[in-house]
């Protein structure tokens, strides 16, 4: 059933994918099902990074004023916390303290409004490990709650599929010596790709983990990436394929 034939593009609906969901479990293939606090006062901004978080396979919870942040934060067990500074009740610099005072290591995120170097230092003397400014964009918000679970779990921070090599603290990508140069939803995509080898992914599970969640354009798209990831990946037209299609149903990466 496994088609390794490069290049083949196949004309796909979406209601052929019914009955593969489960193919590559839910969300969960790189997050295994992490706990996340917000505490965040502007109810636009905590549904919105709720929403997000959980697209990505993160368990949420949330409160709305510091109070209520600390009183979860000391019995519940989150794998990271997401302060915002100025908040009803006690502020976020001292739902921190006290979150510390617990010998509590979780890494903590600060949202905020304030800028200054001051009022970064204090926020970092507080006790939190990063600090991200309003406006902010989810997508960076994502990459540095990453990089907190990946420091706190000791993941590696290189991938490897076959002779292939992918740093996801430099973003560089090798095949065997040769620099691979790939944009950054290529990046995503062989990234997701090779963190779920040896098992199919769907295209519906391919568009939740790389695309935004609202992506709703037709699903040809990947097609077209993995031709791109595909041939950057074998420039020389000798290299052994690594991404096989599995016809009507998916893509899965595979070292043999
Ligand atoms: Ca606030």
């Amino acid at each position: 059933m496994i088609d390794t034939e490069k290049m083949l593009i196949i004309p796909f609906k979406n209601d052929e994918l019914s009955g593969f969901e489960s193919v590559c479990t839910e969300k969960n293939v790189i997050e295994q099902a992490m706990r996340i606090l917000i505490v965040e006062d502007e109810k636009g901004i905590s549904s919105f990074l709720k929403e997000g978080l959980e697209e990505e396979g993160f368990a949420v919870d949330f409160a709305g004023d510091g109070r209520k942040g600390l009183e979860l934060a000391s019995v519940n067990d989150y794998d990271l916390l997401i302060f915002d500074w100025m908040l009803p009740g006690i502020s976020g610099i001292e739902v921190c303290r006290e979150f510390r005072k617990l010998n509590q290591t979780a890494p903590v995120i600060f949202l905020t409004a304030r800028d200054t170097v001051q009022d970064v230092v204090f926020g970092l003397e507080a006790g939190a490990n990063d600090y991200i400014k309003k406006p902010f964009e989810f997508d960076e918000l994502l990459a540095r709650i990453r990089v907190q679970l990946k420091t706190r779990s000791g993941e590696q921070t290189i991938l490897k599929l076959d002779n292939v090599e992918m740093n996801l603290d430099t973003h560089r990508v090798f095949r065997g010596a040769k620099e691979i140069e790939l944009t950054p939803k290529e990046f995503s995509l062989l990234e997701y790709l090779i963190r779920s080898k040896g098992k199919v992914c769907t295209r519906t599970n391919i568009i939740e983990h790389v695309w935004d969640i609202h992506f709703d354009s037709d699903t040809s798209v990947i097609d077209v990436y993995i031709n791109f990831l595909r041939k950057k990946l074998n420039q020389s037209g000798k290299e052994k394929e690594l991404i096989h299609t599995i016809r009507g149903v998916g893509y899965i990466a595979r070292d043999e």
